[in-house]
């Protein structure tokens, strides 16, 4: 099966077709640097980085995702915390690749940062300014929304009814209410840059633009990001880098992720309920919160509660489980594939839970198998499908023995009673040791009795 995306353009899922024969480019709208990422936005990092792994597997992939240094958050933070801009963004910039990095995040083949191409910027900007699509007032630059016939295309908004039903304060030196900024001024105390307009700092929307083109030219295959992103912040994007390119499309496939909820609520600081990915690797292995993201298909939205990560874990107790012991023959496991069945559900708009539901088919198969030689090249397969998940790239016995939770709450660990019971019924007897040795790790004794099995913390 060739690959198939859904295109936010077109509404619909296609073939993917690169615009260049065996090469890809693509964009990912990386984060804002003022603070740790939170689990929501950690989803487009690895659904995002799956693509750029499954896309390598076929292309030569140039990937690029940035870094948003210069922004107002950004500043706000400085002014709340007496801290240098630099420093801050540093310290973001270093926590997120750290972060992403326990997820099983490969680095993009490019990272770059909105400071370091405010000459691109501000050229891109001219370029709009002479062509008629932008317009200077009061020391802003102004794009002209009006002067591009299909604003609005992505997002599927009409000017006309998105201009009647404005009732924010319109600026003063805006042409039309929905005209957005590409340059506005700084006044001393803010970071800003010497400009034909004077000294500013550019908008959010110009500095993808300039930094797609700059990298990967003036079309690229993919562009990517949250839903969040589709309007306004894509559709500009659209809109500055057409017209500054005489026409020329901006981006063949637009992809965007659903949004991650908290308990069916919003993740917002103010209730309280923002998850960091920086505080959550420290009691989780990566791989369990990689899995739990990618357990939804990327597009849908994706709930997460207390439960989600427990799941994950024990997701992957069966497929360690599945390949513990098994000792594969080195040139097998070099040489293995992933089976057809997976490679089909992600080339189908990377469809991850039916991706997942192929490996624990494969790990079931595994654990009834009684020949080592096809024991050993389905536990290759496996290991295959995970490589290419970014998952099961540990030893099985390093996950057994880690026990790399924290605390199992009581409910934990009747769940994996109850599993490893099922397991024991299902005559799956190396899942049931591991889960055995998992609570033994996690310093749990349990004692099988003919009234059932009781546990009791270790001292
Ligand atoms: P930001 O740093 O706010 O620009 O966000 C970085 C990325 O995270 C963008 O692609 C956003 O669309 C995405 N994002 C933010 N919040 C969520 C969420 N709750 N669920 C999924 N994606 C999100
Ligand atoms: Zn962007």
């Amino acid at each position: 099966m060739a690959l198939h995306l859904h295109d936010t353009m077109r509404g619909k899922k296609v073939l993917f077709e690169p615009l260049v024969a065996g090469k890809v480019t693509m964009y990912l709208c990386g984060p804002t640097v003022y603070n740790y990422a939170h689990i929501g936005n950690a989803r487009p990092a690895v659904v995002f980085d799956l693509l750029a792994r499954l896309l390598r597997r076929s292309y030569e992939l140039t990937f690029a995702r940035n870094f948003t240094d210069v922004d107002d958050k950004i500043n706000a933070a400085a002014i709340e915390t007496g801290k240098p801009i630099g420093e801050i963004t540093a310290h973001y910039i270093r926590a997120y690749v750290d972060d992403m990095g326990a997820l099983g995040v490969q680095s993009p083949d490019i990272e770059p940062r909105a400071t370091e191409h405010i000459a691109e910027m501000v050229e891109m900007i001219t370029t709009l300014i002479d062509k008629g699509f932008a317009y200077e007032a009061e020391s802003h630059v102004l794009f002209d929304v009006a002067s591009f016939d299909d604003y609005g295309k992505l997002s599927r908004r009409d000017l006309r009814q998105m201009l009647a039903g404005a009732r924010v304060e319109v600026a003063p030196y805006k042409r039309a209410p929905g005209d957005f900024v590409l340059w506005k001024p700084s006044p001393p105390e803010l970071p800003g840059w010497d400009s034909p307009w004077g000294r500013g700092r550019p908008g959010w929307h110009i500095e993808c633009s300039a930094m797609a083109e700059k990298h990967l030219g003036p079309t690229i295959d993919i562009h990517a990001g949250g839903q969040d992103l589709v309007f306004p912040h894509h559709e500009n994007e659209v809109a500055q880098s057409t017209c500054a390119h005489g026409g020329e499309p901006f981006a063949h496939y637009w992809l965007h992720n659903g949004f991650l909820s908290i308990d069916s609520t919003k993740m917002s600081k103010s209730l309280g309920n923002v998850l960091l990915v920086h505080d959550m690797v420290r009691t989780n292995p990566g791989e369990v919160i990689r899995l739990a993201l990618l357990s939804a298909h990327y597009r849908q939205p994706l709930d997460w509660s207390d439960s989600t990560l427990e799941a994950a874990r024990r997701m992957l107790d069966r497929l360690y489980g599945a390949v513990r012991g098994i000792d594969i023959d080195t040139q097998l496991r070099q040489d293995a594939a992933p089976p057809k069945a997976f490679m089909a559900a992600l080339e189908d708009d990377l469809n991850t839970p039916k991706a997942l539901a192929e490996m624990f088919a494969l790990a079931k198969k595994l654990n009834k198998a009684k020949d080592e030689t096809e024991r050993q090249s389905l536990a290759a397969g496996l290991l295959a499908a995970g490589e290419l998940m970014g998952l099961m790239q540990g030893e099985a016995e390093d996950w057994f023995a880690s026990g790399a939770d924290g605390e199992l709450s009581g409910e934990d660990i009747d769940g994996l009673l109850q599993e490893r019971e099922d397991a024991r019924m299902n005559k799956d007897f190396v899942l049931a040791d591991g889960i055995r040795d998992r609570l033994a790790a996690a310093g749990i004794t349990i004692e099988d009795g003919a009234d059932g099995t009781r546990w009791r913390r270790s001292a």
